[in-house]
């Protein structure tokens, strides 16, 4: 598959169109930023690691029912995914109190809850990603309700996967972002990725953090956590 122009260049990842006007190449860097880009930095290995991760977990989550953008893994850090519209939601489940949640409501990280919680926020990098509702989400026609509840159908299949799958492998699935995308012909499915950057992983007896928090909060050992998820997930 060949590259054509660049169409994108996001935080983490750049976007190049192909000679197939439904499928787009994804190459992820080292990049890392936080804080709504406040913070900036690398993470060596980070765009490797975030590219395989998310792959092996969109090829399981296929198998498993939910539609994704995945198409094929063309190179260490280069994917070729179905061109989408990115629904301008993030989608935030939560299986254990920490990040802003701990913050708004003024709990300790690390409670675990009885059920799963799930949160949209409105992706516009200039109001902060604001959380919203589906009620305004709708108003705001970011999406139609049936959109909605499909997302939601499928944000649970996902948290239901990762946490029994991330489980097998001695991590605690604390909470994670996902976004959706609709193609050409109109199908909701999940894109963007599944990573450390995207995902708070804990270790299930240590309780150290193996994501992206390391490099938020300046906590050192940022790649050692990366490749620590990796070698559990992939031996590699
Ligand atoms: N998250 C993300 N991108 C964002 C905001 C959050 O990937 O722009 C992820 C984050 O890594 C965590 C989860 O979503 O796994 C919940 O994040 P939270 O709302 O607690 O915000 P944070 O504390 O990261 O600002």
């Amino acid at each position: 598959m060949k590259k054509l122009e660049q169409l994108y260049e996001g935080k983490a990842k750049k976007v190049f169109a192909t000679e197939d006007p439904n499928v787009v190449i994804v190459d992820y860097k080292d990049d890392a930023t936080a804080f709504n880009g406040l913070k900036k930095g690398t993470i060596a290995g980070k765009g490797v690691i975030n590219n395989k991760m998310s792959n092996f977990m969109m090829r399981r989550l296929e198998e498993a029912g939910v539609p994704t953008h995945y198409i094929e893994q063309l190179s260490d850090r280069e994917t070729a995914v179905k061109k989408v519209t990115i629904l301008p939601l993030e989608v935030i489940v939560r299986n254990i109190s920490a990040g802003s949640f701990a913050k708004h409501y003024g709990v300790k990280e690390g409670i675990v809850f009885d059920e799963p919680t799930i949160e949209f926020s409105y992706k516009n990098d200039d109001l902060g990603d604001p959380l919203l509702n589906a009620y305004h989400a709708v108003a705001l026609k970011l999406a139609t309700w049936e959109e909605i509840e499909l997302v939601k159908k499928y944000t649970f299949m996902v948290n239901d996967f990762l946490k029994s799958y991330l489980k097998g492998i001695g991590i605690d699935l604390v909470d994670f972002k996902i976004e959706f995308g609709k193609t050409a012909d109109g199908q909701i499915v999940l894109a963007d990725e599944i990573s450390p950057d995207t995902c708070r992983l804990w270790d299930e007896k240590t309780h150290e953090k193996l994501d992206k928090d390391r490099f938020r909060r300046d906590m050192g050992q940022v790649e050692d956590a990366y490749q620590e998820v990796m070698r559990r997930l992939m031996g590699e």
